[in-house]
């Protein structure tokens, strides 16, 4: 099935005449700080879910450990905006990012396919098929950006900078171009754009950090399967930029390109501490009828939300806390209980894990004097 999203339109509607002057050239605001982002075999571990239900998962895996052998340009200021690896269903079309079809696409590395090689679907005239069974849109006449499968996952800030939009692309219509859309301006001329999200996390103004959670993917908008539609444009309404760069023979079609944009010349994720929560649970030395249950979790500003379990399925919190650490819980003498320990970093990032079951003694017989 195919993904379509219009956001090239929509950044024609949001031009701003105020930023012109800033957009006429890539300002080398942003210094490409390479320790931002995880050194190449190093990977965001947990948030590696695959499922791309509504696409076949033929496309290029992007697992932020492939070398473009390109040299990263002055302005490289990019990280991947998720964690984990997953696929690139939908390239930059160098040929051109105008959502016209013309039967050709351009891949940053001058690979070019058309109607006639890899192709096409018949049921998706846009789409240029390159895998057996021709079910993939790889290669997408007009996209002006990058698509990937995220199925409503955590989204990550590509870069630090300010929100310009946190809504509806079309406020008016909820089914139309990239529905639930993320704008972040990065004070170097460009924006980066993520659409089709199912929540937003931030708002109009807010700063954020690079690799900070601003909201979860999805499919509002134009799209008939959840991904993120990924774009780099010029802030004053230039048109989009492919943050690969052009590394083809011959000279880039797409003549406003500027270069490798990844922090260290290849995608990579954002080097920020994720959390992984680990809980134990044992008897209270003490007192057999408490238990004693720990918590903890890699990550930076934790905060812990502790419930039991009881095993008729009721669920109570114990706590919250900004610390790992030990609580006691008194519960029924007999009954089993388990824990379920939530976190969530500074950036938004969050995971959960549950203890293993415990049971209470029950009471003891009285003994015959
Ligand atoms: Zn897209």
């Amino acid at each position: 099935m195919a993904v379509i999203d219009w956001p090239l339109a929509v950044r024609v509607i949001r031009i701003s005449f105020v930023l012109v002057a800033l957009g006429l050239q890539l300002v080398a605001a942003a210094p490409a700080h390479a320790g931002q982002a995880l050194a190449p075999g190093q990977r965001q571990g947990q948030y590696s879910r695959w499922f791309y239900p509504s696409q076949m998962p033929y496309g290029a895996l992007e697992t932020g450990n492939a070398n473009l052998h390109e040299p990263a340009s002055s302005g490289a200021f990019l990280t991947l905006p998720f964690m984990g690896a997953h696929y690139i269903t939908s390239l930059f079309d160098h040929c051109y990012p105008d959502y016209q079809a013309n039967g050709r696409l351009c891949r940053w590395d001058g690979r070019v396919v058309s109607k006639t090689v890899g192709g096409p679907d018949p049921g998706f005239d846009w789409g240029y098929a390159q895998t057996p069974g021709q079910h993939d849109y790889l290669y997408y006449d007009g996209h002006d950006g990058y698509d990937f499968g995220l199925y409503y996952e955590s989204v990550a800030a590509a870069a630090p900078g300010r929100v310009k939009l946190a809504g509806w692309a079309v406020p008016s219509c909820h089914s139309c171009l990239s529905g639930l859309t993320v704008e972040i301006v990065h004070g170097n001329g460009l924006l980066t754009y993520y659409g089709h999200l199912s929540r937003i996390d931030v708002a109009v103004g807010q700063s954020v950090q690079r690799g900070q959670v601003i909201g979860l993917s999805g499919m509002t908008g134009t799209a008939t399967g959840p991904h993120l539609h990924f774009g780099v444009y010029y802030e004053n309404g230039r048109g989009p930029v492919d943050p690969f760069g052009w590394a083809g023979g011959g000279p880039d079609p797409w003549s406003t390109d500027l270069g490798d944009l990844w922090l260290g010349g290849s995608p990579r994720f954002a080097n920020v501490p994720l959390p992984q929560v680990g809980v134990a649970v044992g008897r209270d030395p003490l007192d057999p009828t408490v238990i004693s249950v720990s918590w903890h979790s890699p990550g930076a500003g934790n905060v812990y939300e502790v419930q039991f379990v009881t095993q008729d399925g009721g669920v109570g919190e114990l706590l919250r806390s900004n610390i790992a650490g030990t609580a006691r819980f008194a519960g029924e003498p007999g009954k089993t209980y388990w824990f379920w320990v939530t976190v969530r970093t500074n950036l938004g990032w969050s995971d959960a894990n549950s203890s293993p079951s415990i049971t209470l003694p029950g009471f003891e017989p009285k003994q015959a004097q």
